[in-house]
This record gives C-alpha cells, structure tokens and sequence, in this order.
C-alpha cells in the first residue's frame, strides 16, 4: 500500500515539475527566440489584428507536437509520458488564460473581477506595449512579478 502512495506522490510530482518547468522554458523560449530569430512569426502576436488566425499560432503546434512527442516516446510508463501529461495541462490552461481569457477568442466575457487574473492580465498587457523584438518584459504567463498586483503600475 506505502509502495503505491509512494508511486503515486512520485508520478504526481513528475506531473507537477512538467507544468512548472514548462512556464520557465517559455519565458526563455518567449524572450529568446520568439523575440528573437522567430520575432518574424512572433511579431504578428504583437500588431494588431482583426483575422482570427495569426502566423504566431504555429506555436501552438510547435507546443503540442512537444507534448505529443513526451507522451509517445517512451510509452506509458515512463517518466517522459509524466512530464508530457504536465506539459499537456499547461498548454491547455496557457491557451485558456491567454488566448481566450487575456485575448478574447473564442470567448467574449469581461475579465473575471479576481484579483490573480487582473494581474495576469495587467502583466500580458505590460508585455504587449513593446512592439520591437529588443525591449520588453513580462515574458512568463502564470507567474505575476510583484509589481504587477499593484493595480496603479500598468495597464
Ligand atoms: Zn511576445
Ligand atoms: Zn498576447
């Protein structure tokens, strides 16, 4: 019985370092390649638009076809297929909070009044402000940096 908690506690906490990981990898993904080599693709994120699709959404793709490949590669056993389930749930609650909460798609409702989610939002917004690939900030998406709960800061 310990044997299963303990595996259990294990594969739960594998799951847990995928999603955690995964909001570090995108602020260095997000600051060093997408405004970076990729700003190409990336910057139609950051002009405005009024198509629902935008070039940027390749990664989407580029995001799924990571998780898919962690979930596949070593079958369902092993740790890799953890890491890829952690990997799946944060790119799903990304799409949500991003996309549909912060941009709107798909979804029309007012920004919830929760104070986490205006942060998250104030902090997204700091980052669309910058229209060039050299400056900017606020790369990350769930982790709000402290000066962004205060409400006078931005936005
Ligand atoms: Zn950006
Ligand atoms: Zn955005």
């Amino acid at each position: 019985m310990t044997d299963l908690i303990t595996s259990i506690v294990i594969n739960a906490a594998i799951v847990c370092a995928g999603i955690i990981g995964m909001e570090f990898f995108v602020i260095a993904f997000h600051r060093y390649v997408m405004h970076g080599v990729l700003w190409r693709i990336h910057h139609t994120h950051h002009a405005p638009t009024k198509h629902p699709l935008e070039l940027n959404d390749v990664f989407v793709a580029f995001f799924m076809s990571i998780a898919f490949t962690l979930l596949l590669v070593g079958g369902f056993t092993s740790w890799t297929f953890l890491v890829g389930v952690g990997v799946a749930i944060y790119g799903t609650a990304y799409f949500v909070m991003h996309d549909m909460i912060i941009h709107k798609r798909f979804l029309r409702q007012p920004l919830p009044t929760n104070r986490y989610l205006q942060a998250v939002y104030r902090m997204h917004m700091a980052h669309h402000r910058h229209v060039t690939n050299d400056t900017g900030e606020a790369y990350g998406m769930f982790l709000v940096l402290p000066r962004y709960w205060q409400r006078t800061s931005a936005s």
